[in-house]
C-alpha cells in the first residue's frame, strides 16, 4: 500500500461518515479499479515523454499520437506590449468577441471589452462559409457598439481556434480536422486564416486584419505572464484537454526556425490512441469511449476532460446499481441514460464541506431515493474519478517539466505555468492534486500554477502585441544593420577603388596621392624548393618577439625557437635600448642553441610599415601596435641592428633580408605551394602583398622579372575614398583609437576592431530600447569588452542560445533569449561586412595580376596567416565565397601559413642566398 497515492480517495472520506462493513467490498473495488499508484504515473509520464519526442522529430512524426504542433509564437511577453487589439474565439456554442486594450504596464490590467454571441446549432454543421460569414457578422455588430473611433484604422485581429491546425506561420494554418462536434464543410485542409479574413472582406465594413492564428491553449500560457515573470506552459482542463510549452527551437524540428524557442501546441488529448494507457483504461472509460463519438481516439482526454468525467461515474454508479450496491438495486434505467451526471455536479459532490448535500441534491433530482450511504458511497467514486483525472494530468505536466528541464540542460527547472478550464476552476482540489503529483513526478521542477484571468481572449492580444512588437524591432534592426550590410555594386566599387589605389600607388608621381602605399619589398622571387641551408630569423612586431633558427634541406624545414618578452618599457622607451635588447636575446639564443661563432644568413620579419630601399634596407615610416621607440622612425632598421650588434661586441651578424608579414607568410606557403603569389594578413591588423610585373613598379629600378610589393593596404580609405562605406558605428570606433583617421580599411576588418563595433551597435540597439529591455548596461560602456574572439564564439554553427548567453553572461550582460539572438545577428553583420571587403580587396589584386600577365584565366594561391582568419568560423567561407563573385576568371586558393613570420624571413634570406650564389660573386 505504501506505493498507492498519497490522496488516493479513500484518504479524504470524513471520519466516521462511513463504517468499514464488509458490503463495501464492490465499492472498494470499483474504487481500487480506479486508483493510479505513483509507479503507475511514474509510468504514464514516460510514456508521454516518448510520445512527445516522437512527436517533435521529423523522422517520426507520422506515427506520433501526439501532434506537437509548432504555433510560431517564438517569444513570451515582457511587459512592454502596449496598443488595441481585436481578438474573436471561437467556443462550442458561441463566438466571443473581445477589444483589449494593453498598457505596456506589464500586462497587469488591460482593459477588456467583451461580447457573447450564439452560435446556432446548425451553423456548426453546415457549409464552412457560412461558419465563417456568421463570425464576421458577430465581430462586425460587436466592433458596431465598440465604435472605434477612425474607420479606416486598421484592426489586428487573432483567432483563437481551439482545433487542431497545422501551422506554417504565425497568421496561416490548415485546419487538420474538427472536433468538438463541430463538422463544417470545405474548412479541413484549408488555411482558416484566409476563411476568416475572406468572411471579414466580405463584410466591407471594418479594415481588420487577421495577424495571428492560435490554440485556446497558447492564449492561456500567454495570458498569465508577466514582466519578470513569463509562463512557458499552458494547460486548459474544459471539456477537453491539451497542454502548450515553449520548446527548444532545435527541437521542433517540423518547424524551419532552429535558433529561439518555439511555441509547441501538444494536442496531449490523443496520447494513447496507440494503446500507451490501455493498462489503466476501466470497464468504465471503455463504455464512455464506445458511447462517443469518436471511439478509440482521444484516449487521454477521456480520462481528464469535463465531456467524461459525469460520464464515467455515472457508469460507475450504473455498475454498482445493477450489482444492487447502490439505492438499493434501483435506479439502474435513469444511469443508463447518456449524461444524465454532468461533470459540474461530479466537481460539487467532492467537496468536503456541501458535497454530500451535492451529492443527495443530485440523486433526487434524478429520481432516486440516495440512502445517508449511498451518498458516501457517490461522493467517494466522485473523488477516484477526479483525483485519477488530475493525477494523469499531473503526470502529463511532469512530462513537459521534465522535457523542459532535460531539454535546456539545467539542473532544476523554475516554471511558471498558466492553468484554465472549467475542470481545473470547478474544484479547487483539482488543482492541489496536480500540483502536489506534479512536484512528486518531476521532483527536479518547480511549477507555480498561475490561474489564467481571461484565457483565450486576454493571451491572443498578447499574442499579437508580442508579434507586432518583434515585427517593429525587426525593422528598426534591419535599419540600424543596413549601413553595414554591402550588396554587388558596394562590393564591386570598392575592388575598382582599391584597383585605382593601387596603381596610383605604384606609379613614380602619382604614390602621394593613393592611401594604399604599394611598397617594393625588393623580394623578387619565391621558393623553387631548391634552397638549402640554415638560417637565422627574427620575427618583430607580432604579439610575441622571437628568435629562430631554421634547417632548410632536402626533405622540409625544420627549426627551433625561443619567444622573448619586450617589456613595456624597452618598446616606448629609446630606439637603442630596444635594438640593445634585441641582440641580446639573440646571443641568448645562440648560445642555447649552441650556435655562437657560427655566422648564418639571418632574415628579420619586422612587421611595421617601412621603405624599403633594398632587400635589406628598411626605412621605418611610423610605429604601430604599440610600439613607439625614439629616434627610429626615418632611420634603417637593418642598420640599428648592426649598429647595436657593433655596441654589444656581437660579430657573427649577417643580414640579409629584412621582410614584412605578409612576405613572409607568403615565403612560407610559397615553399609548399609555388604558385602562392600572395600573402595576406588577417589578425591584430589586415595587410595583404603580392608579386607585381616590375615594369608596374615605378616606385623601384628595374623593368625585369617580378617584384613582391607590400601594399599596406590596412591604410586603404585614409585620403577620403571609403567615406561613404563608414557607418556611425565606424567612425565611433575609429575616434577612439590612438591613430584616428588613419588605418580605415584595417579598422572594418580586422581583429583589434571588429569587437568594438559590435560593442557599439550593442550601445545603439540599447538605446532603442531594443536590446536587455532598454535597460542601461555600464559593462557594455567599457571600451575592448567585447573582443574579436567572442565573435568567434558566438557565431559558432548550432552553438545552443544557452551557450551565447552565457558568453555575455560572462560579460557581466544579462541577456535573454531574444537579446541572444540579436546579438549573434550584430556579430554575423559585422564578420559578414569584414569578409567581403577582404574579398573586395583581394578581387582587385588577382584581377590586376591577371591582366597585366595578358591571362584569361589565373590560377593562383593565396597565403594567410592571423588568428581572426584562422579561427573565425565563417570568415574564411565568406572571403573565398565573395571573392568568387568579385573575380569569375581567377581560381584563388588559401593556404594558411604556418608560422610565416618567422619561416617566411629564413626562407627570402634562402632565396637571396640561392639566386647569389648562382649569379656567382659579383
Ligand atoms: P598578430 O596579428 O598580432 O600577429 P594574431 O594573428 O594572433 O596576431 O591576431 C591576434 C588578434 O586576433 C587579436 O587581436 C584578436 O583580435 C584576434 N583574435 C584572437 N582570438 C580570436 C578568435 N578566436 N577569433 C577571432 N579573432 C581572434
Ligand atoms: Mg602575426
Amino acid at each position: 500500500m505504501g506505493h498507492l497515492l498519497p490522496c488516493r480517495p479513500q484518504e479524504n472520506l470524513q471520519p466516521g461518515c462511513c463504517d468499514e462493513a464488509p458490503a463495501l467490498t464492490l465499492v472498494q473495488r470499483a474504487l481500487l479499479e480506479l486508483t493510479l499508484s505513483l509507479e503507475t504515473l511514474q509510468a504514464v509520464k514516460g510514456h508521454m515523454l516518448e510520445a512527445m519526442a516522437k512527436g517533435l522529430s521529423r523522422q517520426m512524426h507520422a506515427q506520433a499520437t501526439m501532434r506537437m504542433l509548432p504555433t510560431y509564437i517564438c517569444s513570451t511577453p515582457d511587459g512592454t506590449e502596449k496598443g488595441d487589439f481585436l481578438v474573436v474565439e471561437l467556443r462550442r456554442r458561441h463566438v466571443r468577441t473581445l477589444w483589449v486594450t494593453l498598457l505596456g504596464d506589464g500586462n497587469q490590467s488591460p482593459q477588456l471589452r467583451d461580447r457573447l454571441f450564439d452560435m446556432p446549432e446548425d451553423v456548426t454543421q453546415g457549409k464552412g462559409e457560412e461558419l465563417f460569414d456568421f463570425i464576421a457578422q458577430c465581430l462586425c455588430q460587436f466592433l458596431d457598439g465598440v465604435c472605434p473611433g477612425d474607420p479606416q484604422q486598421r484592426l489586428p485581429l487573432g483567432f483563437v481556434f481551439p482545433f487542431s491546425c497545422r501551422q506554417t506561420r504565425l497568421d496561416q494554418g490548415e485546419l487538420i480536422a474538427w472536433s468538438k462536434g463541430f463538422r463544417c464543410s470545405e474548412v479541413e485542409g484549408q488555411d482558416v486564416v484566409q476563411l476568416l479574413q475572406a468572411a471579414i472582406n466580405k463584410q466591407e465594413r471594418y479594415r481588420v486584419d487577421v495577424i495571428a492564428l492560435m490554440n485556446n491553449t497558447v492564449g492561456t500560457m500567454m495570458s498569465c505572464s508577466m514582466e519578470e515573470m513569463p509562463c512557458e506552459v499552458g494547460l486548459v482542463i474544459d471539456v477537453g484537454t491539451n497542454s502548450c510549452f515553449m520548446a527548444e527551437g532545435r527541437l521542433v524540428e517540423m518547424a524551419e526556425e532552429t535558433s529561439r524557442r518555439m511555441c509547441v501546441n501538444t494536442e496531449w488529448g490523443s496520447f494513447g490512441d496507440d494503446g500507451a494507457l490501455s493498462d489503466i483504461l476501466t470497464p468504465y472509460d471503455q463504455c464512455v469511449d464506445q458511447e462517443s463519438a469518436k471511439p478509440g481516439e482521444k484516449r487521454f482526454e477521456k480520462l481528464i476532460g469535463g465531456l467524461y468525467l459525469g460520464e464515467i461515474v455515472r457508469h460507475v454508479l450504473a455498475k454498482l446499481a445493477t450489482e444492487g450496491e447502490l439505492f438499493g438495486g434501483s435506479g439502474v434505467p435513469i444511469l443508463g441514460t447518456k449524461d444524465t451526471l454532468k461533470t459540474q455536479q461530479v466537481l460539487e459532490i467532492i467537496d468536503d464541506e456541501a458535497g454530500l448535500a451535492a451529492a443527495r441534491g443530485t440523486l433526487q433530482a434524478l429520481g432516486l431515493a440516495p440512502s445517508e450511504q449511498d451518498c458516501c458511497h457517490v461522493q467517494q467514486v466522485c473523488r477516484a474519478v477526479v483525483t485519477r483525472a488530475a493525477g494523469l494530468c499531473a503526470a502529463g505536466l511532469a512530462a513537459i517539466l521534465s522535457h523542459m528541464c532535460q531539454s535546456r540542460e539545467l539542473e532544476q527547472l523554475k516554471a511558471n505555468v498558466g492553468v484554465d478550464g472549467a475542470v481545473y476552476r470547478g474544484h479547487a482540489r483539482f488543482g492541489e492534486i496536480l500540483q502536489r503529483v506534479t512536484k512528486l513526478l518531476a521532483p527536479e521542477c518547480v511549477a507555480t500554477l498561475v490561474p489564467s484571468a481571461d484565457g483565450g481572449g486576454r493571451g491572443a492580444a498578447v499574442v499579437m502585441a508580442v508579434a507586432l512588437r518583434l515585427a517593429a524591432q525587426r525593422r528598426e534592426v534591419d535599419q540600424l544593420l543596413a549601413p553595414l550590410r554591402l550588396g554587388p555594386t558596394d562590393l564591386q566599387r570598392v575592388q575598382a577603388l582599391m584597383r585605382r589605389e593601387m596603381e596610383l600607388g605604384l606609379g613614380q608621381e602619382t604614390n602621394a596621392q593613393s592611401s594604399v602605399r604599394m611598397l617594393p619589398t625588393y623580394v623578387c622571387g619565391t621558393p623553387d624548393g631548391t634552397e638549402r641551408g640554415d638560417f637565422l630569423a627574427l620575427d618583430l612586431g607580432g604579439t610575441n618577439f622571437r628568435v629562430l633558427v631554421v634547417h632548410v634541406a632536402q626533405d622540409g624545414i625544420r627549426m627551433a625557437s625561443e619567444i622573448y618578452a619586450i617589456p613595456l618599457a624597452v618598446m616606448q622607451g629609446t630606439g637603442e635600448a630596444l635594438f640593445d635588447h634585441i641582440i641580446d636575446c639573440i646571443m641568448d639564443f645562440q648560445q642555447k642553441q649552441g650556435l655562437t661563432g657560427q655566422v648564418l644568413p639571418l632574415g628579420f620579419t619586422f612587421s611595421f610599415p617601412c621603405q624599403q630601399l633594398g632587400l635589406d634596407k628598411a626605412v621605418l615610416l611610423s610605429w604601430t601596435k604599440g610600439f613607439s621607440a625614439s629616434g627610429c622612425v626615418g632611420k634603417d632598421v637593418v642598420q640599428m641592428l648592426r649598429e647595436a650588434a657593433q655596441r654589444k661586441q656581437h660579430f657573427g651578424l649577417d643580414v640579409v633580408a629584412v621582410v614584412n608579414d605578409t612576405v613572409g607568410t607568403m615565403m612560407s606557403c610559397g615553399y609548399d605551394d609555388p604558385s602562392c603569389e600572395i600573402g595576406l594578413i588577417v589578425g591584430t591588423g589586415t595587410n595583404a602583398c603580392y608579386m607585381e610585373e616590375m615594369q608596374n613598379v615605378g616606385t623601384a629600378e628595374g623593368e625585369q622579372g617580378r617584384m613582391c610589393i607590400n601594399m599596406e593596404w590596412g591604410a586603404f580609405g585614409d585620403n577620403g575614398c571609403l567615406d561613404d562605406i563608414f557607418t556611425d558605428f565606424d567612425q565611433l570606433v575609429d575616434e577612439k583609437t590612438i591613430n584616428p583617421g588613419k588605418q580605415r580599411f584595417e579598422k572594418l576588418i580586422s581583429g583589434m576592431y571588429l569587437g568594438e563595433i559590435v560593442r557599439h551597435i550593442l550601445l545603439a540597439l540599447v538605446e532603442k530600447h531594443i536590446l536587455f529591455r532598454g535597460k542601461p548596461s555600464p559593462k557594455l560602456q567599457t571600451r575592448d569588452i567585447f573582443q574579436t574572439k567572442f565573435l568567434s564564439t558566438i557565431e559558432i554553427d548550432g552553438l545552443a542560445l544557452r551557450q551565447v548567453r552565457g558568453v555575455l553572461r560572462d560579460l557581466e550582460l544579462d541577456a535573454s533569449f531574444e537579446d541572444s539572438v540579436l546579438v549573434r545577428e550584430v556579430c554575423q553583420a559585422v564578420s559578414l561586412r569584414a569578409a567581403q571587403l577582404c574579398a573586395a580587396g583581394l578581387a582587385a589584386v588577382v584581377e590586376k595580376m591577371r591582366e597585366s600577365r595578358g591571362l584569361a584565366q589565373l590560377a593562383v594561391t593565396v597565403g594567410v596567416d592571423g588568428t581572426l582568419y584562422k579561427m573565425h568560423p565563417r570568415f574564411s567561407q565568406h572571403l573565398q565565397r565573395t571573392l568568387r563573385d568579385l573575380a569569375p576568371n581567377c581560381t584563388v586558393t588559401f593556404l594558411q601559413s604556418e608560422d610565416g613570420s618567422g619561416k617566411g624571413a629564413a626562407l627570402v634570406a634562402a632565396v637571396h642566398c640561392r639566386v647569389a650564389q648562382a649569379q656567382g660573386p659579383p
